[in-house]
This record gives C-alpha cells, sequence and structure tokens, in this order.
C-alpha cells in the first residue's frame, strides 16, 4: 500500500488482512467470491486497489474495533465496499455499502480513488459512527452531518498511526507533524488534483481537506449554504473542519512529549476510546458538537493527569464550549436528545420528527424530518439544515421517478411513508464529487 495516500509515492508492505473478522467485518463486492492475487500487484491495477483497500478496511475497523468489542454496522452483519475501477463517480456510505469511485484520467497518470488508504478509512468511519448511533445519521441539523465527516477524518488519521512507518515519520518530527500542515493532516492529497481541475475553489490548494486548518466554531444558522474552502458554511464537509481541526490540536497536545512511537500508539487509543465513549453519551442535538465536546472533557478524566485540562484548553479556545459549560458538567441549551424512533412499526408522529413547510423543498404539502419536536431552536436548525440541502441541490427532486439515477448524487430524498412525506438520508458524499 502507499504510505497514507498516493502522492505519498512510498509503498510500504502490510501483513494480508482478514475482511471477515469480527467485529466489523467487510466485503468487496466487485470481485465476488475472487480473490484478485497480490503477487505482482502493482499501483494502478484493479488488484493493488483491491488490496490496498482490503488492508485499510481491515486496518481502521480495527482500530474501532479494539474499543467496541461488541461492535455492528448499522443495517447488515457485514459491510459490502465496492471499488470502482473505470468510473468517474464519487466516495459514499450508503448505511449498508460503501463505494470508493473516483477515477479520473489526469495529466501525469491516473488517479484512483481506492488507491488512498485514508479514502478508505473515512467510508469506514462513517459505517463505524452509524453503527454507535444512527440518530447522529438521520437527524435533520448541520452539527450530526458534520459530525459524520468529522468522525471520518478523525479515523482516517488515527488509522494512519497505526502503521510503523506512520509512526516513525511522526515520531521523527512531531511538531511538523502534529502541530502544522502535514501528510497527517491533509486529508485525500491525490484526489484533490480532479477535484481542483473541476472546481479549484471546492478543495485545498494541496489535498481535499486540512486538518491543520483552524476554524473556530460558529454558530451554523448564520453561516451560508455553501463557501469556498477558506470560509465556513453548513456544507457537512466544510463544518466538520471546526471539529476535526480541534481533534488534532488536541491529538498533539495529548501525545505532548511522548513522541516516541510507544506514546503515539497509546496516546492514537486513548483517544479512540474517548470518542467511543463520548459518542455513546452525548445526547444527539442541534449542538451536537458541544455534546461530544463535553462528553470527551467527562470521559477524559477517566484517565487523569492532563487530558481534561487539554480538551476543555482546546474546546474553549476554538469556541465549541465555554467554561462555564465545562464547570456546570451541562450545555445548558434547551433543545434535547432525539427520541430514538421505534424499531418496529409505524412511528408515532411525535416520536423524534417535526414537519416543516412544504415550500422548504418547493412542495405544497408539509415534509417530516428528523429532530426533537416542540423545540423552536431544534425546528429553526432543522429548517436551516433543509433549506440549505436544496440549495447545495442535494435532495432529489420530489417529482423524478424512483429509478432515475444521478451523478449528482442526492444525499437526501423525500419518501411517501404512510400517508406523509419524509426527508430521509440515503447516503453521504464524501466530498469527492468532482462536478
Ligand atoms: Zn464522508
Amino acid at each position: 500500500m502507499w504510505l497514507d495516500d498516493p502522492d505519498s509515492g512510498k509503498l510500504v508492505g502490510r501483513p494480508i488482512p482478514d475482511l471477515a473478522k469480527t467485529p466489523f467485518p467487510t466485503e468487496i463486492a466487485r470481485y465476488g467470491a475472487i480473490t484478485p492475487v497480490m503477487m505482482g500487484a502493482k499501483p494502478g491495477t484493479p488488484a493493488f486497489r483491491h488490496w490496498v483497500a482490503a488492508e485499510a478496511l481491515r486496518r481502521s475497523a480495527d482500530f474501532w474495533g479494539d474499543r467496541i468489542s461488541d461492535g455492528q454496522w448499522c443495517k447488515y452483519p457485514k459491510l459490502s465496499v465496492e471499488i470502482a475501477n473505470g468510473q468517474a463517480i464519487d466516495c459514499y456510505y450508503t448505511r449498508g455499502s460503501v463505494n470508493i469511485g473516483l477515477d479520473a484520467n489526469f495529466p501525469g497518470g491516473s488517479i484512483y480513488a481506492g488507491e488512498s488508504a485514508e479514502v478508505v478509512a473515512h467510508e469506514v468511519g462513517h459505517g463505524v459512527l452509524d453503527g454507535l448511533n444512527p440518530d447522529v445519521w438521520d437527524a435533520g441539523y448541520v452539527e450530526t452531518a458534520a459530525f459524520h465527516e468529522a468522525w471520518g477524518d478523525i479515523t482516517a488519521i488515527l488509522s494512519a498511526l497505526q502503521v510503523p512507518e506512520v509512526r516513525a515519520i511522526v515520531a521523527a518530527s512531531p511538531s511538523l507533524y502534529l502541530k502544522t500542515s502535514s501528510s497527517l493532516s491533509r486529508f485525500g492529497e491525490q484526489v484533490s488534483k480532479v477535484l481542483r481541475a473541476a472546481n479549484p475553489t471546492h478543495v485545498e490548494f494541496n489535498c481535499v481537506r486540512d486538518a491543520a486548518r483552524r476554524f473556530d466554531y460558529r454558530d451554523p444558522t448564520q453561516l451560508p449554504a455553501a463557501a469556498s474552502v477558506d470560509k465556513l458554511s453548513t456544507e457537512c464537509h466544510s463544518f466538520a473542519r471546526v471539529f476535526t481541526g480541534a481533534f488534532l490540536e488536541i491529538l498533539a497536545d495529548m501525545v505532548g512529549t511522548q513522541t516516541d512511537e510507544r506514546g503515539l500508539i497509546q496516546t492514537s487509543a486513548n483517544l479512540g476510546s474517548m470518542l467511543v465513549d463520548a459518542v455513546r453519551k452525548a445526547p444527539v442535538t442541534t449542538h451536537y458538537f458541544a455534546e461530544v465536546a463535553l462528553a470527551l472533557v467527562s470521559a477524559s478524566s477517566r484517565y487523569g493527569g492532563s487530558y481534561p485540562d487539554i480538551l476543555s484548553r482546546v474546546f474553549v479556545s476554538r469556541k465549541i464550549l465555554t467554561n462555564d459549560q465545562i464547570n456546570r458538567g451541562e450545555t445548558g441549551f434547551k433543545s434535547q436528545a432525539l427520541v430514538p424512533m421505534p424499531v418496529v412499526g409505524f412511528p408515532p408522529i411525535s416520536a423524534g420528527r417535526v414537519s416543516l413547510p412544504g415550500k422548504v423543498f418547493r412542495l405544497k404539502r408539509r415534509v417530516w424530518i428528523r429532530a426533537q419536536p416542540s423545540c423552536e431552536e431544534s425546528t429553526r436548525a432543522a429548517v436551516i439544515f433543509a433549506r440549505h440541502l436544496v440549495a447545495r441541490g442535494d435532495v432529489r427532486p420530489f417529482a423524478i421517478e424512483a429509478a432515475f439515477s444521478s451523478p449528482r448524487g442526492f444525499t437526501h430524498e423525500i419518501k411517501i411513508v404512510g400517508e406523509e412525506l419524509e426527508l430521509v438520508r440515503v447516503r453521504t458524499d464524501c466530498g469527492l464529487r468532482g462536478s
């Protein structure tokens, strides 16, 4: 495999992965029962992409599986992964499967998203988080959609640190790799070339996203639906950078002076465990970043030492939490956690849904969306979320037949549920769309 991304230009050997291992078993669907031979698999070949993806799937699933022993995917026992070959479509997670499919003939050689371990790890991250808490996927809030993307990028960084060659590079120059823009902080270096050619303002000049680029928290209801890469918007990958940036600073400070390989392994393990704890405990609200941050501060107290101070300082300095919230141990926001949807039977109307005016979706009938009912703040957040989805063209127009497929990759659909219309999230659009 490439060290972390094909742009590294460095190939490293890795153990043969066992995709069927639990928890979090996966399968690469494209080849069915035929596994491409590993020997002689060269970069640029389908067999090479198979093994890069298989290794990255197993490594990232193992990172979370080591701290979620009973971990399961949200919908099916196995996560099915398709690595497209020669199809210029994007990368996404659909609650049952993952598609890694950005291939492009590009000046200087073909580019395949499937050759990037960090792209694969990001998609696994979506699946793990969805298994941990499906409400984060379903909720109609900017911050929950953004947290899903942040978790994907965090998965890519923490998984990269499980590769001995990556750790050795970071250990040799810890300030460079943990405190500034580096191959560790940059996501999707090579595939960004394709996206930059399509839209130069869509991505960084050297990657898709960079966790080292700092964005302090801002109220998403005050942000635009879309913006160039140097500004924040409500688009989930854009807003995710608030949390991913805080995560990288926390990782750097938790590593502190323990910059040897052992320190990096231990710190990444501790931070991973804290994140799992936090997602299990944080209520899914409109202010999800603050809820997770507060739960992380609480989880860090189990480890003692300087962890709680580090997390508190970073979250306060980035305006995700206030000192008062940390001292009180609660965010104090009015919005409440989503009521989980009943597993069996048609959900009662009041169970964690609100209906929005049809005009938000250019429809005559009201549309239900997953959000906390009877809460003005929550409804306002859901309206902004839905309006901005529509403005960006992320919602499949209702009049189009279900059989219609589009390279636009709609992330949401309006479905008829009983007598009602409901906005349903169908997939991610992992920021790799080239058009
Ligand atoms: Zn994503």
